[in-house]
């Protein structure tokens, strides 16, 4: 569990701002994988609904096609 209680500091760039929802968006999407063919924590069929607003908004940013790198997915 990654520990990120610090507030948002104010004062961040769009670009850094945007850094950062990319980092969330990809972070919810590797926690979401399916291990087999549905999610492994809302145990629905993927893509879970967080997975969808994740994937949408890396769409926005033209990354829809993103998809975890297997060496994040082995560090579990
Ligand atoms: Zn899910």
């Amino acid at each position: 569990m990654a520990a990120h209680a610090r507030p948002t500091p104010i004062g961040l760039s769009a670009a850094q701002l945007r850094n950062r929802m990319i980092v969330s968006a990809r972070r919810i999407i590797v926690e979401h994988w399916p291990r087999v063919d549905r999610c492994p924590v809302c145990g629905s069929g993927w893509p879970c609904t967080p997975t969808g607003y994740a994937y949408e908004y890396l769409a926005s940013v033209g990354q829809g096609d993103w998809v975890p790198p297997e060496h994040v997915l082995g560090r579990q």
